[in-house]
């Protein structure tokens, strides 16, 4: 928590409001953190569970403060389903929240503006009834975020009659590059919605935040401002991964998971530089066991030393055979790591992802050229944005059954680490990490834009 700081004058006070998921608290957290190291102070309003059951520690310039999601003991496990999280979350959010900044309007720094996490847009409606600034931050790729804008509004019709599809700002995409909501008809209904009500009052948001930068996505981020103007403002990666301004942000800093006990850092350094493939599909995603099986002997066969992060729900979908048989030389297997340092890591040479966002935008920024297997969501048209427009990975081809062989597994791992075409993936990733690190520096689009939200919250309260 951030350490006491009666007496100092701030600029204003912003209260961040992430969806509560790790994916979504990462990037509000460091995003707060580059608020507060411009004068502003920082308060992020995590759940009551995460607060009790996590103990989290994330900064000493960010403060920390909670809300209820209605599911204080256990959080979205106790959950009946999706749909009745969401519900409870919006109903306990709004009060909470209102709580929340009714507190602070007693105290010496009242709220000035809340930046609400795009999955939540209730929260714009609590902006407003207490006359405070509203921003809505997307944690998804700009990319990602127009598609929704477009079904949202009625401009692009489901189902879509034929493909590839050509939209302006867009790639040309296939069904498979489609988010999975669209491209898995019917598939979890409930997320959907949430997804497409991102839209729902973005509009009469003072602030349209979007965790990209500008040169990685400049046409959609064009074409998509001329209907709804907003803001890159990412990569939100903590600032010594980029230019090492922020001094106490090493990490985002607050872990939903236990971080493994393994000595990470000492097996790195036992193996050659950029030899290592780190392996993670991120918080939520969960594998068959069939491809469990597939991508243990894919990546033993890819005859490559590696890191892989095996959640403690996951575990028991490894062969016995497989643990056998990897040494401990070869292989290292951890729960969850500190996924920055390790990408850092000069011996990393690959990122074998599911492509959530955070961690597409995070080899960007650290120049990872990466394989690509996405599982739903968002990550389906990462993965294209990957392999087809930045040109820094290989996409898995899943067989008709569903699964990624091993075969598979082990071509595409080759082909990033062995091949000519995987030489030229790691020259964009560098390029990519260049102009990440030329958005955040002084004068970048996204330091710039950054200023001017400041400026707009400054003003707000003079
Ligand atoms: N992460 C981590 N340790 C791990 C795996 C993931 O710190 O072992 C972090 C990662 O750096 C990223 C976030 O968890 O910031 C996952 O977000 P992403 O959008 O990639 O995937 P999601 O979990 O939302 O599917």
């Amino acid at each position: 928590m951030c350490s006491e700081d009666k007496g100092r004058a701030y600029k204003g006070h912003v209260l961040a409001f992430p969806y509560p998921s790790q994916g979504h608290i990462n990037p509000m957290l460091q995003f707060s953190k580059r608020l507060a190291s411009k004068g502003l102070r920082a308060t992020l309003a995590i759940t009551k569970f995460i607060s009790t059951s996590m103990n989290p520690r994330p900064s000493a310039l960010v403060h920390l403060d909670t809300i209820s999601d209605g599911h204080d003991e256990g959080g979205f496990s106790q959950a009946e389903s999706i749909h009745s999280y969401l519900s409870r979350l919006e109903s306990a959010g709004s009060e909470t929240l209102s709580d929340l900044i009714l507190k602070y309007k007693e105290t010496d720094h009242p709220v000035d503006c809340i930046i609400y996490d795009s999955f939540l847009p209730w929260a714009l409606d609590v902006a407003k009834k207490f006359d405070l600034l509203g921003a809505v931050f997307f944690t998804q790729s700009c990319t990602v975020d127009y598609i929704y804008y477009l079904i949202h509004h009625g401009l692009l019709k489901l189902p879509i009659p034929s493909f590839p599809v050509t939209i302006p700002g867009l790639p040309s995409l296939e069904l498979r590059d489609m988010p999975s909501f669209i491209y898995v008809a019917g598939s979890y209904p409930a997320y959907f919605e949430m997804v497409l009500h991102q839209f729902l009052n973005a509009d009469k948001a003072d602030q349209v935040l979007v965790n990209t930068f500008y040169k990685l996505e400049a046409e959609v981020v064009d074409t998509m401002s001329k209907a709804c103007p907003l803001m890159t403002i990412g990569p939100t990666i903590p600032s010594i991964y980029l230019d090492k301004r922020v001094e106490d942000d090493s990490d985002y800093g607050l872990h939903l998971f236990d971080l493994d006990s393994s000595d990470i850092t000492t097996w790195l350094e036992t193996q050659p530089p950029r030899s290592v493939v780190y392996v993670s599909f991120g918080s939520m995603a969960t594998l068959s066991n069939e491809q469990m099986e597939e991508l243990a002997w894919g990546l033993h066969g890819s005859g490559q030393p590696f890191l892989w992060v095996v959640k403690a729900s996951e575990d028991s979908k490894i062969p016995e055979k497989f643990k056998r048989e990897i040494t401990a030389e070869r292989a290292l297997l951890v729960r969850w790591s500190r996924q920055l340092e390790v990408l850092s890591s000069d011996r990393i040479g690959c990122f074998f992802s599911h492509c959530g966002w955070n961690s597409t935008i995070e080899a960007l920024s650290i120049g990872l050229p990466m394989v690509a297997m996405p599982q739903w969501t968002d990550q389906t048209t990462d993965a294209k944005l990957v392999e087809d427009v930045w040109e820094v990975g290989v996409r898995v081809r899943v067989g008709e059954d569903g699964i990624v062989k091993r075969e598979e597994i082990e071509r595409c791992v080759r082909e990033v680490m062995e091949s000519e075409r995987g030489k030229v993936m790691a020259e964009n990733a560098t390029k990519w990490k260049e102009l990440a690190v030329e958005a955040v520096s002084e004068g970048g689009t996204t330091d710039n834009n950054i200023n001017a939200f400041v400026t707009e919250i400054v003003l707000k309260r003079s």
